[in-house]
C-alpha cells in the first residue's frame, strides 16, 4: 500500500516521499488513516534545529506526536472498520516503578513518535497512514469533528499543569504566554470555574484567550495596564520566556504557586530566584500528562469548549513544510493542523 509521508531531513528541510506500509501490520497494532493532526512546540524545535532539548535526531524522522485517526484494518482488535480513534502518543514500558504509580510520562524507557528520545526513532502522524499500538488508541463517538479530537494530546498536557498546580474554582489564575499550550491552559483552567487572566505580546492571541474562557488579557510591551504583583494563586508560564517567568515570580501572591507548562531554553536572562524565598512560592514543573488524557477526551466530547477558535491554520501533509513554516513565521494564532 503506497502512501504520502513527511520526513523532515534536516533543519528547515522537510521532504514528501512516497512510501510503501509493510504488508505485515506489527503484532499488537492497528493499521490507521490520518485524521487530523497537529503542530507542537516540540516539532518546531526539531523543525528549527534537527534537535530539541538537547536530543539530535539520528536520521531523516516524520514529525508529529498529535493526531486521530480513522481505522483501516484493526488487525483482530475489536475495532470497527473507520471507527474514529483519539491517539496517546506515550508508549509507556508498563513495567517500572513511575509505570506502577501511574506516572507514565515519567517512564525512562518509553516510545513516543516523532522524537529523538526514542531510539530507534518512532515516525510520527504527518503522514497518510501509519501502524500504532491499539492499547493507545481511544474510540469515540465518529460524529467528533477529527479538527477538535487532534487537540487531546496537548489539552491533556495543559490539563495536567492545570491538575499539578492545585487550580480549582475559587482560584484566580494568570497564565503567561497565549500560544496554543497556554490557550489550552485558559480552557483547563476555565472548565474547573476559575478566574483566568492571561498575557500576551500579541491582542489577536488575547482575544482567542478571551473567547475560550479568560476574563482579562494584559498587552505586554506596551502602555496598556500592568500585571498586578503579588496577586495570582497560580501563575502558569506557557511562553517559555526567561523574562516572562521574572514576571510570573512577580505577580504570583506570597505562598503561591508557579507552574512552568513551556520549556524555558538555556538563557543569559537571569532568573530573580530569590522571590521564590522571599515570597515562599511553590514552583513546579509539568511534561506531558497521565490519566489526564481521558479527561482532556471528555472535555474535548462535551462540546462545551469551541476549538474552531483555537485553530491557527490548515494544511495537507504535502503541505507540512509550508506549515512548519507558517508556525515558525510566529503569526499564527493556536494550532496548525495538518489533514491527509
Ligand atoms: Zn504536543
Ligand atoms: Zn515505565
Amino acid at each position: 500500500m503506497a502512501y504520502r509521508k513527511s520526513l523532515l531531513s534536516q533543519a528547515r528541510r522537510i521532504e514528501i516521499v512516497e512510501a510503501e506500509m509493510p504488508a505485515e501490520i506489527p503484532p499488537g497494532q492497528a493499521r490507521l488513516r490520518l485524521g487530523t493532526a497537529s503542530i507542537c512546540g516540540t516539532d518546531m524545535h526539531y523543525f528549527r534545529h534537527f534537535a530539541n532539548a538537547g536530543f539530535e535526531l539520528d536520521y531523516p524522522t516524520t514529525l508529529g506526536h498529535e493526531a486521530c485517526a480513522y481505522v483501516v484494518d484493526a488487525n483482530g482488535a475489536a475495532l470497527a472498520d473507520g471507527a474514529l480513534v483519539a491517539i496517546n502518543p506515550i508508549i509507556e514500558c508498563g513495567k517500572c516503578d513511575r509505570c506502577a504509580t501511574g506516572d507514565i510520562n515519567m517512564c525512562a524507557t518509553k516510545q513516543f513518535p516523532g522524537s529523538a528520545t526514542t531510539k530507534p526513532h518512532i515516525d510520527g502522524f504527518f503522514r497518510e497512514y501509519f501502524d500504532f499500538p491499539i492499547h493507545n488508541l481511544h474510540v469515540v463517538d465518529p460524529a467528533t469533528n477529527p479538527d477538535h479530537l487532534t487537540f487531546t494530546e496537548p489539552l491533556a498536557c495543559a490539563m495536567h499543569c492545570v491538575r499539578r498546580a492545585g487550580i480549582t474554582a475559587d482560584s484566580s489564575v494568570l497564565i503567561t504566554g497565549c500560544g496554543p499550550m497556554g490557550l489550552l491552559a485558559v480552557v483547563g483552567a476555565a472548565a474547573l470555574g476559575a478566574e483566568v487572566h492571561v498575557t500576551d505580546l500579541k491582542q489577536g492571541a488575547i482575544e482567542v484567550a478571551q473567547s475560550v474562557g479568560a476574563t482579562k488579557g494584559f498587552l505586554i510591551g506596551t502602555n496598556g495596564p500592568a500585571v498586578p504583583a503579588n496577586t495570582y494563586d497560580v501563575v502558569i508560564e506557557a511562553s517559555g520566556s526567561p523574562h516572562a517567568y521574572n514576571q510570573a515570580l512577580e505577580a504570583v501572591r506570597k505562598q503561591g504557586v508557579v507552574a512552568v507548562l513551556s520549556l524555558i531554553q538555556p538563557s543569559p536572562v537571569p532568573i530573580n530566584l530569590h522571590l521564590v524565598a522571599l515570597k515562599e512560592i511553590t514552583t513546579i514543573g509539568s511534561i506531558l500528562y497521565t490519566d489526564d488524557f481521558s479527561a482532556a477526551l471528555d472535555l474535548i466530547q462535551s462540546g462545551t469548549v469551541d476549538f474552531d477558535r483555537l485553530i491557527g491554520g490548515r494544511f495537507s501533509v504535502s503541505q507540512t513544510q509550508s506549515a512548519c513554516e507558517f508556525m515558525a513565521g510566529g503569526e499564527a494564532i493556536g494550532k496548525v493542523l495538518i489533514k491527509p
